[in-house]
């Protein structure tokens, strides 16, 4: 075990709270810092709901600037943009544009794939040891294609077929009927039945609830700042009063970004607004396994006895509120998808900003002040990727060399 140390983790989402956690299972002392009351308030509320271990590819890839332009002109497009006169919209659109090709998206792919399979096995640990229930279940995920050329394109990319099964339109309805009638409109689809679901905000209480019954655990709740300090080190406030700590772990989300500028550097890191929306339809019109329709970009994942819907990538909006619009477009676009799962109307509307780098490779790193530490950027798949990137943290914490992200 490493030496054991004074640690303060900022952010109480899934990431900062599963940092938090795999640290004080290592033998640190640990501080958990959020702004609002109860966690989980922010990305990590009401999201898809999908633990997508396999399917991980980064929305960066060759043929994402050509669909962009469709999109652009489609009702219900799954992507909105808004250009800003923002510099930092500019720099990160450009990034994930250079980052639009097969090369880099196969080698983040990789990247990926490596943090989301230690994640599953780091989760089963942790559910072994008694965690709460949050809802987790392992059905298997689906992806059905539309459009033949993605269809194509993911068959290609199946490096293990026992683990991602290439399936038929009526293959994709034994697996899950209640999308059968979809399939006269679908390509096939992949199947990779090791993927799991949960409930994300579950999830999040579920890890506070066991680090509240540990010795070595604190939790503060208040507005975390960074500041330059002496040595190389940097200062971190609480509500503006210094707090003495060894080490911090910044795991703030989107705002992480804020944080870190008075210490004189930039995150790559820009909020990609999403929305969900979250009812009770009746239990046999729910469908089993997650899904993902790929051409609308939207999942569906039971949780419990609610049905997740989640979809969109909206570019350029600084208002955390869901937009009725957009709204609007998820449930048509549900109710076309599974009809017999409504009524939609009825369905808790929900948005999130998804903290993303331009091409999807979260960034967890040390950083030039020898009390910093950085695990952020998890974009879309942050709930997947949780459990994985804070046992990053911890082999960082106890010395090793970084396999992501080396210094920032
Ligand atoms: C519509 C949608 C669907 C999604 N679906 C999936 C999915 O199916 N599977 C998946 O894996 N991922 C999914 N994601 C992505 C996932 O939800 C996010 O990547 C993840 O929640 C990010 O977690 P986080 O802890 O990094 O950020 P957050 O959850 O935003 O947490 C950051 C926390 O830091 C706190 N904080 C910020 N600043 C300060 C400060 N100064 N002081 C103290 N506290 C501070 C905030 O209050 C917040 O609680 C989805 C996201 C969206 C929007």
């Amino acid at each position: 075990m490493a030496e054991k140390r004074d640690i303060t983790v900022i952010g109480g989402g899934v990431t900062g709270l599963a940092t938090a956690w795999a640290l004080l299972r290592d033998g640190h002392n640990v501080t958990l810092t959020e702004r609002h009351r109860d966690v989980g308030q922010e990305a990590s509320f009401a999201n898809g709901g999908q633990l997508s271990y396999r399917y991980v590819r980064p929305l960066a890839d060759a043929g994402v600037p050509q669909d962009a332009i469709s999109w652009l002109f489609r009702s219900n497009s799954p992507v909105s943009l808004r250009l800003r006169a923002d510099p930092h919209q500019w720099r990160w659109m450009l990034a994930f544009f250079r980052a639009c090709n097969a090369a880099t998206n196969h080698k983040n792919s990789n990247i990926l794939l490596d943090l989301a399979l230690r994640s599953q096995a780091g989760l089963s640990e942790w559910r072994a040891d008694g965690l709460k229930d949050f809802l987790w279940r392992r059905p298997g995920k689906l992806v059905v294609y539309r459009s033949k050329k993605n269809f194509l394109k993911a068959r290609g990319g199946v490096t293990d077929p026992e683990r991602e099964r290439v399936l038929s339109p009526s293959e994709c309805a034994d697996v899950e009927p209640a999308f059968a009638s979809l399939s006269k409109q679908i390509a096939g689809g992949i199947f990779s039945p090791e993927d799991e679901v949960a409930d994300c905000y579950r999830f999040c209480e579920s890890l506070l609830d066991s680090m509240s019954r540990h010795s070595l655990f604190r939790r503060i709740h208040g507005n975390a700042s960074l500041s330059t300090g002496e040595g190389g080190q940097c200062l971190m406030r609480i509500d503006g009063r210094i707090h003495d700590t060894d080490l911090v772990v910044l795991a703030a989300g989107i705002s992480s970004r804020q944080l870190v500028r008075p210490l004189g550097f930039d995150l790559p890191l820009y909020g990609l607004k999403g929305y969900s929306l979250t009812h009770q339809p009746r239990i046999d019109t729910m469908p089993d396994v997650s899904v993902t329709d790929y051409d609308n970009r939207v999942v569906y994942a039971r949780l419990g006895d609610t049905l997740r819907i989640a979809a969109m990538v909206d570019i350029g909006t600084r208002n955390m509120r869901p937009d009725p619009r957009r709204i609007a477009s998820l449930r048509s676009l549900a109710a076309a998808a599974l009809p017999e799962a409504g009524p939609y109307d009825a369905a808790v509307p929900w948005a999130g900003m998804r903290p993303a780098t331009p091409d999807g490779v979260p960034v967890i790193a040390r950083t030039r002040w020898h009390n910093l530490l950085l695990n952020v950027g998890q974009g879309a798949l942050g709930f997947t990727l949780s459990v994985g990137s804070a046992l990053k943290v911890c082999d960082l914490v106890a010395g090793a060399r970084p396999a992501v992200h080396d210094k920032v």
